[in-house]
Order: C-alpha cells, then sequence, then structure tokens
C-alpha cells in the first residue's frame, strides 16, 4: 500500500519564557519523529500527557512549523506548499480535537459549523445544495435534521463530538487527525464514537492519525501504532505486535495499566 503522510525526524523546539538564546529557556518538545500512515490505514500515537503527540500532530496538520523535519503529503512536503496546493491541503487533512469547542464555534448554529467549510471550498452550488449535504452528513455521524438550526451548547458532549466529525468531513477529507477524540467523553459514549469513526474510514476510505493516552483504545481503530515519550518513539509496530510483544519497558507498563477485558469488550467490534 502506498503512503498518504510521511513524517521524517520531525523536532519540535519550544522557546520559553521569550527567550530563545538561552539553552535553558527551550524546550524539546519532538525529537527525531518518522512514521509514515499508509492510504485507508490508522497509525496511533500513544503516550502520556506532555510526550510530544499533539505537537506531531499539529505539524501534520501544516498549523505548527516544525524545528527540522519535514512532513509529506501525497509525496509533496506541506511546508512548500503555496496558493492552490496550500488550499487543496487544507481542505485534504482535516482534525477533530479532543474538546468540539474548541472545532465548534458556539456563535454558529450547526448547519452554518458543517457548511462554513463548504462555502471555502466551493462544494455545493448554493445555500440548498448546501444545507442538503449538511443533512446527508449529520445522518452519517446518526444525527437528525433537527440538529441544523440549534448551537452546540444544546448538544451532549457526544453529539458535539458527532457535529465536529460532520464539520471535518464536510470538506472531503483524504486524512483526519484526531487528537485524543474521545478523552472528554464518558466511557460508553466513547466506544460508540470510536465505532462511527471505524465506519466512517471504511466508508470514506479516510486515512487516520489517531493520538491517544489510552492504549486501551488503540486496538479498535488502529493498524500500527507509536509509543512516544519525552518526545521519542520508543516503540512501534502494528497492534498486535505491540500488544502482544511489547519490548519497551514503558510499553509494557502502559499496558499494564490497561484494566482487564471486561465481558462487553469484543462487543465493539460488532456493533
Ligand atoms: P501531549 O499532546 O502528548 O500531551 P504536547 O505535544 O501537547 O504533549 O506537549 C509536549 C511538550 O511540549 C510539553 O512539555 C508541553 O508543555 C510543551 N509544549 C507544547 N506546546 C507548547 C508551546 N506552544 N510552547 C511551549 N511549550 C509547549
Ligand atoms: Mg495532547
Amino acid at each position: 500500500m502506498s503512503q498518504i503522510l510521511e513524517a521524517r525526524d520531525l523536532k519540535k523546539v519550544f522557546g520559553r519564557g521569550g527567550n530563545l538564546l538561552r539553552a535553558s529557556s527551550l524546550k524539546t518538545a519532538v525529537d527525531g519523529v518518522s512514521f509514515s500512515v499508509a492510504h485507508g490505514a490508522t497509525v496511533a500515537i500513544v503516550g502520556e500527557s506532555g510526550s510530544g503527540k499533539s505537537t506531531v500532530g499539529l505539524m501534520v496538520l501544516g498549523l505548527l512549523d516544525p524545528t527540522s523535519g519535514v512532513v509529506e503529503f501525497d509525496g509533496k512536503p506541506i511546508l512548500d506548499a503555496r496558493g492552490n496546493h496550500r488550499k487543496e491541503l487544507k481542505r485534504q487533512v482535516q482534525v477533530v480535537f479532543q474538546d468540539p469547542f474548541a472545532s465548534l464555534n458556539a456563535r454558529m448554529t450547526v448547519e452554518e459549523s458543517v457548511t462554513e467549510g463548504m462555502i471555502i471550498h466551493k462544494l455545493g452550488k448554493n445555500a440548498e445544495e448546501r444545507r442538503e449535504r449538511a443533512r446527508v452528513l449529520l445522518s452519517q455521524v446518526g444525527l437528525s435534521e433537527e440538529a441544523l438550526p440549534r448551537y452546540p451548547h444544546e448538544f451532549s458532549g457526544g453529539q458535539r463530538q458527532r457535529i465536529a466529525i460532520a464539520r471535518a468531513l464536510s470538506v472531503e477529507p483524504k486524512f483526519v487527525v484526531l487528537d485524543e477524540p474521545t478523552s472528554a467523553l464518558d466511557v460508553s459514549v466513547q466506544s460508540q464514537v470510536l465505532n462511527l469513526l471505524r465506519h466512517l474510514q471504511k466508508d470514506f476510505g479516510l486515512s487516520y492519525l489517531f493520538i491517544t493516552h489510552n492504549l486501551a483504545l488503540v486496538e479498535y481503530l488502529a493498524d500500527e501504532v507509536c509509543v512516544m515519550r519525552h518526545g521519542e518513539i520508543v516503540e512501534r509496530g502494528t497492534v498486535e505486535d505491540v500488544f502482544d510483544r511489547p519490548q519497551h519497558p514503558y510499553t509494557k507498563t502502559l499496558l499494564a495499566s490497561i484494566p482487564s477485558p471486561d465481558p462487553d469488550h469484543h462487543a465493539l467490534h460488532t456493533y
């Protein structure tokens, strides 16, 4: 399978307290991170809070420039993207964050949130066509069209995350960065949203970078997993390899902290 995304030797150094010249004020958040994502596949990045996962996600999204290293999307470096290529990248690579309020404007109706990207990227000829597309998207994420005139605060956390997913998909992306997409949700709702993401991936041929601190969630969605610690990938492999034959002590610790499987565990796969 060919790769849709390739990250090579990514490094990000943040300055602390505004003084970039003093070594003591520098923080290396990401150091030498490389991975690739095949078309239609999911790569998970797992690690505890502060390990550099979101920083990797932001660099993949082109929202943060790496200190060094390269991100290539469809074989082309994203850093050099200009004009139409840049606009295309902004359409093809979308994100769902942990907090839907970060991606949903509280003052915008669901219809406005879900159609905003269509307007920017000229999808749908007119308001009626865009509204129809919004209706279809809402049903694809399990919401009714009655959501259209409503505001984010009128929905539960899980419903808001569904709206954020509909918004991300509204511009027909190829690649979605999922940064802790279910971490703010109750456990039962988490599995529903993960299942939804799996189904959407299949239906739309999406590729995912799935960022999570919770290794237990990885096997529901990911094909491959990279374990991050202190800005570096300490272990990587297929989900099966990493779960069944962890090599790094840190991975073993993460695995040991997963609660023992509950009887409903496999229900997730058959949902
Ligand atoms: P994670 O998503 O794994 O919790 P982050 O990528 O958010 O980790 O952060 C990695 C490290 O980089 C942390 O030590 C964090 O404090 C630091 N960091 C993240 N963003 C910034 C920033 N904009 N400025 C300074 N330090 C940052
Ligand atoms: Mg994070």
